[in-house]
């Protein structure tokens, strides 16, 4: 397949995610197992037999949805709750949820109450994750996880069928962050949006087949003589559960930026950290859990050892970037409570960054326009004359 019709794929999955896991299901007779993003092991529902997919907000208007939970909750929770009123969740087999903020809570108390005839489990992971006993209490929610889907089908799920779904989303992982490390290093064009519909159609998607089309692409990039275009270098921080929207990616790569690198959940959030392929599998993820907040912090997690301010400044250096762009879903409690540290090292740094809070409903892109070049251009002149002081 060219890389045009490899990044259409990704492309169909990642934008119509439910209607892609519906024909897989008609296809291949394959349980779908809808889950949360974030801290789900999307490799369990694997081993069980079954299609992961994690649930994305849509891109439909909120409607019937709006009378199910609270109007200041973010545009994810809304539009998952939205989703379940309108049935489009009716053919999944399950939905397991993994706690990780408020919102997700009062959601997933809606969806249950949506859908009666749908198993729906939720699992609540210890969000403290450097305590003596995280590690144990980790490993007793997916234990938990583990019985939850083997009642579902009826049958005991075998550690060598972990391990082997383990091995299969650890490649996933691996081939997406070598289309990062090309991005990175500017030996491959790849624009923003090109490099989200590669990681989120990795959530949707048979991650054999995604695994498939990687190894194409990969191939096809390494060998062509294509590179980065020029610009401001760019990383873009934020946004959990949601997408950031397309045509805000586009935007900001119009305006002159170049996206080099991100802590986003569809992006380098989501492949950071891989399982150990040995020994008892379920202990291997408790570990993964726990090591991917040291990995990329995530604010909906307390842990001493991690933050997420100085694993920013750190990234920034690393990837060459010269500012970064915070987009901030609208309402997302984690993100608000721990922007201000961010802001404040990063002033502290003389390090530019710009915030933009993005809503479920289309955010004004011709007003962003003008903030993101006001913006670029700040970055462009700091580094200029940081050019100018080193060469005198
Ligand atoms: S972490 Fe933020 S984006 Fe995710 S569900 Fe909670 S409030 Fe919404």
């Amino acid at each position: 397949m060219s890389r045009d019709a490899i990044f259409s794929a990704f492309e169909h999955a990642a934008e119509q995610p439910l209607e892609s896991a519906r024909a897989w299901k008609q296809a291949h007779g394959t349980p779908v197992v809808g889950s949360f993003p974030m801290h789900f092991p999307g490799e369990l529902a694997h081993a069980a037999g079954c299609l992961p997919v994690i649930l994305q907000e849509s891109q439909e208007p909120i409607t019937v949805g709006h009378g199910m939970i609270y109007p200041f909750y973010c545009g994810y929770t809304r539009s998952v709750v939205d989703q379940a009123c309108k049935g489009d969740y009716d053919f999944l087999d399950a939905i397991m949820f993994g706690d990780h903020c408020v919102q997700v809570l009062g959601a997933a108390d809606v969806v249950r109450a949506k859908l009666p005839n749908t198993r729906v489990h939720f699992y609540q992971l210890i969000s403290s994750m450097s305590d003596p006993w995280s590690l144990g209490r980790a490993r007793e929610t997916f234990l938990l996880l583990r019985e939850g889907l083997e009642e579902m089908i009826g049958h005991p799920i075998a550690d060598d069928a972990i391990h082997a779904s383990i091995q299969l989303f650890n490649q996933n992982r691996a081939l997406l962050r070598r289309l990062y490390d090309l991005r990175r290093a500017g030996t491959a064009n790849i624009t923003a949006k090109q490099m989200q519909l590669a990681v989120k159609s990795s959530m949707v998607m048979d991650k054999a087949s995604h695994n498939a089309l990687l190894q194409q692409l990969l191939d096809e990039l390494e060998s062509s003589s294509d590179r980065q275009q020029r610009g401001v270098r760019v990383y873009l921080s934020g946004h959990f559960c949601q997408a950031p929207k397309l045509g805000v990616l586009d935007l900001i790569e119009d305006c002159g930026g170049i996206v080099v690198d991100d802590d986003l959940y569809h992006g380098t959030r989501y492949i950071s950290t891989d399982v150990s392929e040995q020994g008892d599998p379920i202990s291997a993820l408790a570990e993964w859990y726990l090591a991917r907040n040291l990995k990329v912090p995530c604010p909906t997690r307390v842990d001493q050892n991690a933050d997420w301010e100085n694993y920013l400044l750190k990234a920034m250096e690393n990837s060459n970037a010269q500012g970064m762009i915070v987009l901030m879903a609208k309402f997302c409690e984690p993100h608000m409570y721990y922007y201000p540290e961010i802001k404040e090292a990063f002033e502290r740094h003389n390090m530019p960054h710009l915030l933009i809070e993005t809503e479920h409903e289309l955010t004004a892109l011709e007003g962003l326009r003008t903030r993101i070049e006001s913006f670029l251009e700040v970055v462009k002149r700091q580094a200029n004359a940081q050019a100018r002081r080193v060469a005198a």
